[in-house]
């Protein structure tokens, strides 16, 4: 689609972030040789740096990630605010300027404008990008978040309150609990450079590595994957198969056992009424979803009417679920309902109904289990 018309190269060399990459790990490394070689390490420095990765992260993934690039959920200021401060001391652009780039990943996966597409390298969408000056700034639809006096403010300093919060802070701490200078570079050097290297490159992970490696259940029309070992890194970012996917879901790994740290963060501060209207994709939704993707990769090889049974799977099992909320939704009211009806009766409906559902869950385990079956009968996609 591209014509290349422009003469000589389409980017260059941004020099400011290209050496902010190249030279915070590089200082990084003479730091912490320097200081553990003076002073050596204890639990303080590992705390502060514990504190800060997590405080850091936390504020990219759920922060800048699912709250402000996605809208996935609602959080009350104070949160937005702890966001804003520690996402700038992620050093990873400001709020709105992050967010405008994720959309337009989103929009355009995998294209010429997609700006960390894997498509021009593993290099490219982890690192590469973020060291060329793009030729022209595009920005994608942000005005919801210009309109966050919190976020407009973090976007005219972020500089200055990523260097206090992501640098300054951590020293403080260094200077408060170990004590004098030495104890401000200990914080500074564990709790700031260090820090800032491990977190760049986790968030780079989501762009290089969950493009590249790891399972498509949910969707083949791009290259995002599912990686439950980058969970670990990310705070739960591993699971981006599913996240392109269903964006609009606070969580990205869906299952309860999923090490998603991020969106037990956000269920744990709905309970304190800190955020609200956590999105949640139904469950339906989801596994038909999977299987659909499941079939048209074994079905690339098969015939019409193997597709057409393939789609009746499907439907067999968005009635098993429809059957089983009703249910659920039944032995909710029955609970409820105590006038004109003895407790025993009460009592005696429930446990009729909480049959019901296990008969229903009983027949959706029936239904995927044929479907794997069928799947095995299939031949395999190339
Ligand atoms: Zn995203
Ligand atoms: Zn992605």
């Amino acid at each position: 689609m591209e014509t290349q018309t422009q003469e000589g190269p389409r980017w260059e060399l941004d020099l400011v972030n290209a050496s902010f990459l190249t030279g915070i790990p590089i200082l990084a490394a003479i730091g912490m040789v320097w200081y553990s070689m003076n002073y050596g390490v204890s639990g303080v420095e590992l705390g502060i740096f514990g504190f800060m990765y997590i405080a850091c992260g936390l504020s990219i993934t759920a922060g800048y990630h699912r709250l402000f690039s996605h809208r996935t959920h609602k959080a009350a200021w104070p949160l937005r605010l702890f966001y804003a401060l520690f996402g700038a001391g992620a050093f990873q652009n400001s709020a709105i300027k992050w967010c405008s780039d994720h959309r337009r990943h989103h929009l355009v996966t995998d294209t010429d404008d997609d700006p960390y597409s894997v498509l021009k390298g593993f290099f490219w969408a982890h690192i590469g990008w973020v060291m060329v000056a793009q030729e022209e700034e595009r920005v994608e639809k942000v005005d919801d978040l210009q309109a966050d006096p919190i976020l407009a403010f973090q976007d005219r300093h972020i500089f200055l309150i990523g260097f206090l919060v992501g640098m300054v802070l951590p020293g403080m701490a260094g200077w408060f609990f170990l004590g004098g200078l030495a104890g401000f570079m200990g914080g500074f050097i564990w709790g700031g450079l260090f820090r800032v290297v491990i977190v760049h490159h986790a968030t780079f992970l989501i762009n290089s590595a969950a493009h590249t490696w790891g399972t498509q259940p949910y969707s083949t029309a791009n290259t995002s994957r599912d990686s439950p070992f980058l969970s670990l890194l990310t705070y739960g970012e591993g699971y981006h198969n599913f996240h392109h996917t269903f964006q609009a879901d606070y969580r990205n790994g869906h299952k309860w056992h999923h090490w998603d740290p991020t969106k037990w963060w956000i269920k744990g501060f709905s309970f304190i009424k800190m955020t609200s209207g956590l999105h949640k994709i139904p469950d339906k939704t989801i596994e038909s979803r999977k299987m659909k993707t499941a079939y048209e990769q074994s079905l690339k090889l098969a015939n019409d009417e193997q597709k057409e049974n393939a789609l009746g799977f499907v439907e067999r099992l968005r009635t098993g679920y429809s059957e089983l909320d009703a249910h659920r939704k039944a032995l909710k009211e029955a609970k409820k309902n105590k006038a004109g009806v003895s407790s025993k009766s009460r009592k005696s409906m429930c446990i009729d109904l909480k049959k019901e559902i296990k008969a229903s869950k009983e027949a959706i385990a029936q239904i995927r289990d044929e479907f794997q079956q069928w799947m095995n009968g299939l031949p395999a996609a190339a």
